[in-house]
């Protein structure tokens, strides 16, 4: 097939994500990655800028992951996880869990991210209803956040962004807050709170957990807001008798410069997600993590278990991936690296908010975000990139960063020095 067969036959056949089939947007042929680099079937390469979505920490085909990878496949690369266990789900669980939030202690494996948020809000259900408390089964949540596309997952996404206008009247209504109006960096305000005390005090009856993306608020809105806001709702959750569920999809392995985004107020949720970043990118694979007590609670109510069980779950070849991404990460220096990106990302950002199209630039961890004043025209703009050299998507008003971690200084200032030269 000929490059050109091949985008014909894309064209005609084959769905991209948030994609028209009568007008879709171009995409680009690429026939392999190493690295931080990317290189296009017609040879031209481009500097990652994207991490492919939080996922490819350690950049692509690296040479210990593939090792991992050769090595599970020559076992077996998948086995149902019904009546066996194996190897690699025993370690991940056990690399993992002394890396999670202390209460942290029973850990369910699952195949992507929206569905460790559906798992989550099972459980939450579940732990109610073990209680004689079925009343508890909506949920609570900030605006702006970002959970997944599959249903449940969908209806806690912002009811403006999301995709709530489409699927209104078949999505379960939840209880949406305003988005935390305190920055990361600045002073607190109490007055934040109102909103979830408010509702809390209305409607905690049917509420069964609040669910948040700590800290950074990803595809939603990519908007850092105050520890602080966790300390107070982690307070008001426990007085309400509501539980409080952390989606550290994206913020998890190190990304905000915090292994997970949870440490920076030092509160704990009852129950956790993680997933993209699990296996350096490699495979779709989750987990959903909750407390011994939780999970003792779900399994003595009428149902004896909690009710799920995913085909593909604890894959042994992605569980065996991610055992070898964790231990490189923990053995690779993140901290320095992600704060030096941290610091390249200020300087090298910073003259982006002189140009008058854009509203902020905000940079925490290995994020870097240039929020516009109106909503970016992808296709031009991301030919642009192309053209520079480097591989940077923006959504809606957000032109953002979040490069592989084993990015190089020089590489990472052809990523901002790019970035800026193209909004100009
Ligand atoms: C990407 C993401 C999800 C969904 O993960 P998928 O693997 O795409 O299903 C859920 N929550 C957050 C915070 C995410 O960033």
């Amino acid at each position: 097939m000929t490059t050109q067969e091949l985008l014909q036959y894309d064209r005609d056949h084959i769905w991209h994500p948030y994609t028209s089939t009568i007008d879709p947007l171009p995409v680009y042929p690429v026939a392999g990655a190493e690295g931080v680099t990317i290189t296009l079937a017609d040879g031209r390469q481009l500097i990652d800028g994207m991490s492919s979505w939080w996922a490819a920490v350690h950049g692509y085909n690296h040479p210990l992951l593939n090792a991992a990878a050769e090595e599970q496949l020559k076992k077996m690369s998948h086995i149902m996880f019904g009546g066996f266990t194996h190897e690699p789900a025993v370690e991940l669980a056990s690399l993992l869990l002394p890396l999670l939030p202390p209460s942290m202690d029973k850990i369910f494996f699952a195949d992507s991210g929206s569905v460790a948020v559906e798992v989550a809000m099972k459980m939450a259900i579940q732990y109610w209803q073990s209680q004689n408390k079925a009343a508890k089964s909506k949920f609570a949540t900030i605006r702006s956040g970002y959970h997944g596309d599959t249903w449940h997952a969908m209806s806690v996404c912002d009811p403006v962004t999301g995709m709530h206008g489409i699927f209104s009247g078949s999505l379960p209504i939840q209880y949406f807050l305003p988005q935390p109006p305190v920055k990361y960096e600045d002073k607190w305000n109490e007055e934040a709170m109102s909103p979830l005390k408010d509702l809390l005090e209305k409607h905690a009856g049917e509420i069964a957990a609040l669910i948040l993306e700590p800290i950074v608020q990803g595809a939603g809105g990519m908007y850092f807001y105050s520890p602080a806001f966790l300390v107070r709702a982690r307070e008001l959750c426990n007085q309400y008798n509501v539980l409080l569920i952390f989606d550290e999809i994206a913020t998890g392995f190190g990304r905000t410069g915090k292994l997970f985004a949870w440490e920076h107020a030092g509160v704990e949720p009852d129950i956790m997600c993680i997933g993209k970043a699990l296996t350096g990118g490699y495979l779709t694979l989750s987990a959903t993590i909750t407390t011994q007590s939780i999970a003792d609670t779900i399994c003595s109510g009428e149902a004896g278990c909690f009710m799920h069980g995913p085909t593909f779950m604890g894959n042994p070849l992605a569980c065996a991936i991610a055992c070898a991404s964790v231990r490189l990460l923990l053995e690779s220096g993140w901290k320095e690296k992600v704060d030096a990106i941290q610091a390249q990302l200020c300087r090298e950002l910073a003259p982006a908010s002189g140009l008058d199209t854009v509203r902020e630039v905000r940079v925490l961890g290995a994020i870097g975000v240039i929020e516009m004043k109106d909503p970016v025209n992808m296709a031009v703009l991301q030919k642009r990139f192309v053209d520079e050299g480097i591989w940077v998507r923006p959504f809606g008003k957000l032109v953002y960063l979040m490069p592989p971690f084993i990015i190089r200084p020089e590489e990472l200032r052809r990523l901002t020095s790019g970035v800026i030269k193209s909004l100009k």
